[in-house]
């Protein structure tokens, strides 16, 4: 369902209501003292780690937060609930966190350890009859094309995933939350991070894969309680921030505490030691609420 734009500070926002109610999957109760959940579902690069067939210190470590599967995050609120990219690994991460409710889900880009789980949403979409999908035109366009089976409105197979598509043009509502996309670049391109904010509070930046942050976006976000951000490695990359470049848009950012994310093979747990207060390495499986 789809209400007309209504403006607010930041321009645009268009609201759109979510039929809460899951008919057949009991609903979770870990949010009941929270306006905002988070889950990192996955916190690693698009191979994972450990990465096949290497037996680098971290690839065999034996502390299990250095075990990453593909950079995804769950968020819950007490109107809804939804997922920010459905990565290769999708499955398997609603079955460790018993995820039993999804209303929505938010994409930031199309690259395959963000998009590749999606048909995995099937549950979810069956339980509430669709499943509502947010991307930008370009990754809206690409989902289309990936998924065509499931995208495809003549097909009327009952057990296909039945996506609504809501592409995005500017600051959305999920009921009590406004998610403000965040443009940034990602080597070549252009994709969505994003700022999610309840009653006028900035909550969480999500900025999960970016090779710079541009001033425009650290306004945007400054101040937030929590930002996410891409930290690959210490090494450069040409398509990721690395560790030294991620601490750079923190300090510019100043937020409560900072999480780093996409994690390679070349950045253990244990360096989160090494990193200023209220700087992390977020590990999966890690909750924040907010
Ligand atoms: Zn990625
Ligand atoms: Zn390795
Ligand atoms: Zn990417």
């Amino acid at each position: 369902m789809r209400n007309k734009a209504r403006t607010a500070g930041i321009g645009k926002v268009e609201s759109f209501s979510l039929r809460a109610e899951s008919a057949s999957l009991p609903i979770q109760s870990s949010i009941l003292n929270s306006q905002l959940t988070v889950t990192f579902l996955g916190t690693g690069t698009s191979q994972g780690v450990p990465m096949i067939g290497c037996d680098c210190n971290v690839c065999r470590s034996p502390d299990p937060r250095d075990q990453r599967l593909r950079s995804s995050i769950y968020i819950e609120t007490p109107e809804c609930s939804w997922v920010v990219d459905t990565g290769t690994d999708f499955r398997t991460q609603a079955l460790r966190e018993n995820i039993r409710k999804v209303d929505a889900v938010v994409f930031t880009h199309s690259h395959t350890d963000h998009i590749m789980g999606f048909d995995d949403l099937r549950r979810f979409s069956h339980a509430r009859g669709s499943m509502p999908v947010y991307a930008s035109p370009e990754t809206m366009r690409d989902l289309e094309r990936v998924f065509r089976f499931a995208f495809n409105t003549s097909n009327l197979v009952p057990y296909y995933l039945k996506p609504e598509p809501h592409v995005i043009e500017g600051p959305f509502k999920l009921v009590g939350t406004l998610i403000t996309p965040l443009p940034v670049p990602h080597g070549d391109s252009i994709v969505n991070g994003y700022l999610f904010s309840r009653a006028d509070q900035k909550l969480v930046a999500y900025l999960s894969d970016c090779s710079a942050v541009p001033a425009a976006i650290v306004d945007l976000i400054s101040g937030v309680k929590v930002l996410i951000i891409d930290a690959l490695r210490d090494r450069p990359h040409p398509t990721h921030l690395s560790v030294g470049q991620a601490l750079e848009v923190a300090t510019q950012v100043q937020p409560r505490d900072t999480y780093f994310t996409h994690i390679c093979h070349d950045l253990p747990q244990s360096a989160e030691s090494r990193l200023p207060a209220g700087v992390h390495i977020a590990y999966d499986g890690l909750k924040l609420r907010l």
